[in-house]
């Protein structure tokens, strides 16, 4: 009677240890299937992402082939003359001399430059450059009319580089078609060279050179600008000295912000009536460049520089 009860105790012990044996294994074959699950879920997901990106480069690539195809297109028409823009203004082309482009390594250069002058503020900004002993870059517009001329010369006179900004500065109209920013520009290239006899080489797009107002033709803007041998620049610091509520503080911000960081900073500031900000701040910007090893110079030293996009060209340009 013993023998049997403990023999079926034994069988017993059998019983569930193989009961509990299989509800392990049963249980790690549920948690193995449901992390090969979840890995394979994560895989599924990265390759669908690696997918999707790579389906997006493949379009930007068929953009940017696309666009090389228009400009090649464009320069070989212009290179025809094709458009009718093209033959007018047949003084406006500029035989630019060898670039002297400093381009030494491990030389800190920023190239301070001011858009939308002259006004009296040029001249408070040209004697501050003149004690500091530092050459810059003015992009200059036609607002002041001939009383801008001794205003100019003297930009020349103190050896700053003179750019063409725009006679107007009228967004709506220079950005209308290639024609309309042919008359606009040429109005202000004959205006320097009537006060100053030089030919500006350099110029900057008011807006920056792509931006809202020009995207459907800046394309034809500057091929045909580049056909006629100018070069122009946009900037890599905006000092913000154009927005609604500038202040010292936040231009050297901005500043300082580039310093360490450019080697060759190209500062957008401007010169026009209102910005008595920036004759306030430029002591302090010179300042901080020179304190961290930077020397000046003019834009036309320097390779050209531009901007991919400006969504708000009514901020940084007036
Ligand atoms: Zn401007």
């Amino acid at each position: 009677m013993r023998t049997k009860q403990k023999s079926l105790k034994f069988y017993r012990k059998i019983y569930m240890f193989v009961s509990l044996i299989t509800v392990i294994v049963l249980l790690m074959v549920c948690v193995a299937q449901f992390v090969l699950g979840r890995i394979m879920e994560t895989n599924y997901k990265n390759l669908e992402n690696q997918h999707n990106s790579l389906l997006v480069q493949l379009s930007q690539a068929q953009k940017e082939a696309q666009k090389g195809v228009e400009y090649e297109e464009l320069f070989r028409r212009q290179g025809e003359e094709e458009f009718p823009y093209s033959k007018q203004y047949d003084h406006l082309y500029v035989k630019e001399e060898p670039r002297q482009v400093n381009t030494s390594k491990g030389q800190k250069i920023a190239y301070l430059t001011f858009d939308d002058g002259p006004s009296d503020n040029t001249l408070k900004i040209l004697d501050l450059l003149k004690k500091e002993k530092i050459k810059a870059t003015f992009f200059v517009v036609g607002h002041m009319g001939k009383e801008a001329k001794p205003i100019l010369k003297r930009i020349v006179e103190d050896g700053h580089t003179i750019g063409i900004h725009s006679y107007s500065h009228d967004y709506d109209k220079i950005y209308g078609s290639v024609e309309a920013y042919l008359e606009d520009f040429n109005q202000m290239f004959e205006m320097v060279y009537e006060a100053t006899g030089v030919k500006s080489t350099v110029f900057r797009f008011p807006g920056g050179s792509i931006n809202a107002h020009n995207r459907m033709i800046y394309q034809q803007i500057i091929s045909e600008m580049l056909r006629r041998g100018f070069s122009y620049y946009d900037w890599t610091v905006d000092s913000q000295d154009a927005t609604r509520n500038p202040s010292v503080e936040k231009m050297m911000g901005n500043i300082n912000a580039s310093i360490g960081r450019q080697s060759r900073p190209v500062v957008l500031m401007h010169d026009a009536a209102s910005k008595k900000m920036t004759v306030e701040a430029l002591p302090k910007i010179i300042r901080a460049y020179r304190d961290a090893g930077y020397s000046f110079d003019t834009l036309d030293h320097r390779e050209i520089c531009f901007f991919p996009y400006q969504a708000e060209p009514g901020i940084p340009g007036k």
